[in-house]
């Protein structure tokens, strides 16, 4: 009987381990508690009306269909025993085990602000996030209420991506499409309890997405930390410093943490780092467990003295290197590549670092529009978003700017 892998999680790390073992003598499960693997990346344009929901996600069945290996489990993993994963159906057992689940939002202890700020990690979260910034807007024109207000918490890529593409919404998008409001008299501020955005971008990039997103009408808070977050109110401060500011939609952009199913590794003897990641040999297996794989997000791991970051290449590169020792093509440790790193800012504005070459404004944003649409996962949806991208780059519209509350029903009779 062949070996049973058993994959949980299929994003990048999971899918892309699942795809390396095409041709391995293994029989394969891969279990997402959602049916689509989700380009996360761009959940900010979903977010902000840019691109629609199902341009970012492919069904993983879909994604698999060819590989006759594997068997698709859409299903919740809850707990990870010594040879089997306990799903919210019964057990699965394994013969080997890669744990993927990523990182989720972290509000360093304040959970109870998450209601009035929600983070950005999920298809639904995006569409919330979308329905609370048109909604503002919608409240603005039925009230004639002069004063709207956004607040992104967070000064790293994705709040420096939903500053701008708010911002850029506000002056130019619905521009033309009220009547009793002006959009672009919109207030978007970006606050960032360090002293600079983008903290892991070089100094000069920082700077450079600061000016561009002020270019755009935004406000950048910078040393500012947040205190209190409730309904429509949002206090910072720096020192003994304090501001209230009283937005109609804030979004908490401003830290991850691993995803919960890490502590269930606790009791097989995992350690978890500060930010609940599991630590894992240089081979990326659990000590103590040769036949149980953490990668991505979830796991904690350095290469050349530095930290692993949680980034989409890193892990696709662990999924990757995964699947290769399983079918012993690799013996070394995980070694990490890092190909740069980018950010856009609005319609056609962002930075680039790619080591020794560094660019901002049009062609860090067209290299990272390159990059984005050559990774999405199905081709039909690098061509969507192409074309849809390349209509919104000339009308300067956002297609997707429905808002949809699940509190919304039909009328009846
Ligand atoms: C808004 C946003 C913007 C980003 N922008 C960039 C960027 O520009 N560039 C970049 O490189 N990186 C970016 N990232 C980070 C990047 O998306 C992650 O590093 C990457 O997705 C990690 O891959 P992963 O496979 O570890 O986890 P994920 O891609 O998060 O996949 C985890 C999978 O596990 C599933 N899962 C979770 N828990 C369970 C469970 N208990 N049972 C079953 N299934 C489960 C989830 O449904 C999901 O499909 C961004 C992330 C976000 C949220």
């Amino acid at each position: 009987m062949s070996c049973h892998v058993v994959i949980v999680g299929g994003g990048f790390a999971g899918l892309n381990a699942a795809k390396r073992l095409k041709k391995a003598d293994v029989e394969i499960t891969l279990i997402d508690r959602t049916n689509y693997h989700l380009f996360q990346p761009l959940l900010y344009q979903v977010a902000t009306g840019g691109v629609s929901p199902a341009d970012i996600a492919s069904p993983i069945r879909y994604v698999l269909r060819r590989q006759k290996n594997v068997k698709v489990v859409q299903d919740v993993v809850r707990e990870i025993r010594d040879s089997e994963v306990v799903t919210d159906s019964g057990t699965i057992g394994f013969d080997v085990l890669i744990v993927a689940t990523g990182a989720t939002h972290h509000y360093f202890g304040n959970n109870e602000w998450a209601e009035y700020a929600p983070g950005l990690k999920t298809l639904p979260d995006a569409t919330a996030i979308r329905a609370r910034v048109l909604g503002a807007f919608e409240e603005a024109e039925r009230t004639g209420s002069e004063d709207l207000t956004f607040v992104i918490v967070g000064g790293g890529p994705t709040g420096v991506e939903m500053a701008g593409a708010i911002a850029e919404m506000a002056r130019h998008t619905l521009r033309s499409d009220f009547r009793d409001i002006d959009p672009a008299a919109a207030h978007v501020l970006l606050v960032e309890a360090g002293p600079r955005l983008l903290p892991s971008f070089p100094e000069d990039l920082s700077r450079k997405a600061e000016v561009q997103l002020i270019d755009l009408g935004a406000r950048v808070l910078t040393g500012w930390r947040v205190t209190a977050i409730e309904e429509r109110r949002v206090v910072v401060a720096k020192g003994a410093e304090e501001q209230v500011l009283y937005p109609q939609a804030t979004v908490w952009a401003a830290g991850v943490k691993a995803s919960i199913l890490g502590k269930s590794l606790q009791l097989l003897g995992a350690t978890l780092d500060r930010s609940g990641r599991v630590e894992v040999n240089p081979d990326l297996t659990l000590p103590g467990w040769p036949n149980i794989y953490v990668a991505g997000d979830l796991a904690a791991v350095s290469h050349d003295g530095k930290p692993v970051p949680g980034v989409a290449p890193a892990a696709i590169q662990m999924g990757k290197y995964v699947a290769d020792v399983i079918q012993g093509k690799e013996g070394g440790p995980f070694r990490y590549r890092d190909k740069g790193s980018l950010a856009t800012i609005g319609r056609s504005a962002g930075v680039a670092d790619f080591g020794r070459a560094r660019f901002s404004g049009f062609i860090a944003w067209a290299a990272w529009l390159g990059v984005h649409i050559f990774f999405l996962i199905g081709f039909e949806n690098r061509l969507l978003v192409m074309i849809q991208w390349a209509w919104n780059y000339v009308t300067r519209n956002r297609s997707a700017r429905l808002v949809m509350r699940h509190e919304q029903t039909e009328e009846k009779d």
